[in-house]
């Protein structure tokens, strides 16, 4: 049986190796010069930056396919646990920095808010639950098999459906069960990680603030991009053929079945097809002549990011590797990027400074920021004039808060607007998550990790179930591997 799966981003390295241990032939075919999609890296004079995702949760789904191929995964990829999960600033001057460990983080929130430890641990055991009854059906399995619905899980699961906040938005939920303002702006930012709006996204989806606060959030050795990197390498060992820089232009279908693929005008037999790239893409440019499920194709997507990559002359002890800096009207900012599609005036920062656990990654006295600011899908908007204003304004914000101007300070930057995102990851829209969550049947409208008219035609990655981000991405693979025979 030989495999041909078009993209090498984290859910197609997953899925490559999946096939692989069982047996098949993988071929991998990449558009760009190495594997890793969004998750990349790259040097700007003398600092590292990694280019896409900055935050690692759930690192055991890749020891997974370390284990699953039969290797010690510490010989191929090395991790560490953080102690704390991010800070957080807002611009009354009120902080917190926020520990992995539920029990601290809920004194330290009792002592800054006043808010009891009590209702925070309830808090967390209550989003607890909802995961661990509800993770199983909605991450863990296609939502598209009969089999799926029939098992005695599920139909437990679904027995408890009233309790997961499903007809609440995620800020409703997280103002009734906890209420104080800060708290709430805090666990509502979770809605970002799968780039929705908390004020529309169900309350389910207060699950995710137990990935970083139950399983904890982690660094690996070298950064982000050493993810990739180790999966690439272990395929390779696995025999997995790998093909760099060989755009696939088309998927050839024949009688209702996947008969090859066409790169650089060659036709590659093969008897199943994997798509990591953007399903949106998949079907309008690799299949055109396919039936598509316009349905599907049409939600909204997912917001992207703008992101600014700055060498620092200096060093600051007042951030941490995650940093937070609020937004004052959290409710503007998201109708901002999801209604009128563009950035706030007063938008969230992110600051994320991998040099503070990874010192290689600036010289001595120099910090590697990453700088980001959530963005809406490119819609064709004036980037180069809204890139200019969020620049003024973020390094504004950033200065009042450190208590210096940072201005000066900024000897190395790049930049990664929506548009340079869709263009270098080929993502619809840029969008960093496929469809956004905005809607209560969100995880039934992305597209099954198969194609119900397309005999050997499957799909992995952010853009189809269960979702973006990495450990969902990964997730995606295993999925569609356990569905291929
Ligand atoms: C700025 C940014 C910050 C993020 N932050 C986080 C974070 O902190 N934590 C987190 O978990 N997630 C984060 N994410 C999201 C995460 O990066 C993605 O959800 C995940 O990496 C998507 O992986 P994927 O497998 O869908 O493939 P992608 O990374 O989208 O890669 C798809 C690959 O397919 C290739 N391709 C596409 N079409 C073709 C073709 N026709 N022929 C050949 N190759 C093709 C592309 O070149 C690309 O390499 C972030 C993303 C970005 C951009």
């Amino acid at each position: 049986m030989h495999v041909a799966i078009i993209g090498s981003g984290i859910a197609a390295l997953g899925t490559a190796i999946r096939l692989r241990a069982k047996g098949m032939d993988v071929s991998v075919f990449e558009a760009n010069d190495t594997p890793g999609g969004k998750l990349h890296s790259f040097e700007l004079g003398a600092f590292r930056f990694d280019g896409g995702p900055s935050l690692f949760t759930m690192p055991h789904f890749v020891d997974e396919l370390f284990t699953i191929a039969g290797r010690d995964p510490k010989e191929y990829f090395n991790y560490v646990r953080s102690a704390e999960a991010c800070r957080y600033f807002w611009q009354d001057g009120k902080q917190i920095y926020a520990s992995s460990d539920p029990t601290k983080f809920a004194s330290d929130a009792e002592r800054i808010f006043r808010f009891p430890a009590t209702d925070l641990l309830e808090y967390f055991d209550h989003v607890k639950n909802i995961y661990d009854r509800s993770a199983r059906i909605f991450l863990e399995r296609s939502l598209h098999k009969a089999s799926t619905w029939l098992s005695s899980d599920t139909l437990r699961a679904l027995s408890q459906i009233r309790k997961y906040d499903l007809f609440h938005s995620m800020h409703r939920a997280n103002t009734i069960r906890i209420g104080e303002p800060h708290l709430v702006q805090l666990f509502d930012r979770f809605a970002t990680y799968n780039g929705s709006n908390p004020y529309k996204a169900p309350g389910i989806l207060n699950v995710i603030p137990w990935l970083e606060h139950g399983f904890g959030t982690f660094f690996p050795k070298g950064g982000m991009s050493e993810i990739p990197r180790s999966l690439h390498r272990l395929a390779t060992d696995m025999g997995v053929q790998f093909h760099f820089g060989q755009k696939v232009e088309r998927i050839v279908v024949k009688g209702g079945h996947v008969k090859g693929i066409m790169v650089r005008g060659q036709h590659i037999a093969t008897d199943r097809v994997v798509s990591n790239m953007d399903v949106f893409h998949t079907y309008r440019k690799l299949m055109p002549d396919q039936k598509a499920p316009e349905r599907i194709l049409s939600q909204e997507r997912s917001s992207s990011a703008l992101v600014f990559y700055w060498g620092i002359n200096g060093s600051f002890e007042e951030t941490g590797l995650h940093n937070i800096f609020f937004g004052k009207d959290y409710k503007e900012e998201f109708g901002a990027l999801f209604d009128r599609k563009d950035i706030s005036e007063d938008p969230t920062i992110y600051v994320n400074v991998s040099s503070k656990l990874e010192p290689n990654d600036a010289p001595a006295g120099k910090e590697n920021w990453f700088v980001m600011v959530n963005a809406p899908s490119d819609d064709g908007q004036d980037w180069k004039n809204i890139t200019q204003r969020v620049r003024k304004t973020v390094i504004q914000k950033l200065s009042e808060r450190l208590g210096k101007d940072i201005g000066p300070l900024i000897i190395e930057e790049k930049i990664w607007d929506p548009s340079g995102i869709a263009a270098d990851t080929l993502s619809y829209q840029g969008a960093l998550y496929g469809n956004s969550s905005n809607d209560q049947f969100a995880a039934f409208l992305r597209h099954p990790n198969f194609s119900r008219r397309i005999e050997g035609m499957y799909f992995c990655g952010g853009s189809v179930h269960p979702g973006g981000g990495i450990p969902l991405a990964l997730l995606s693979g295993k999925i569609t591997a356990e569905l291929m025979h």
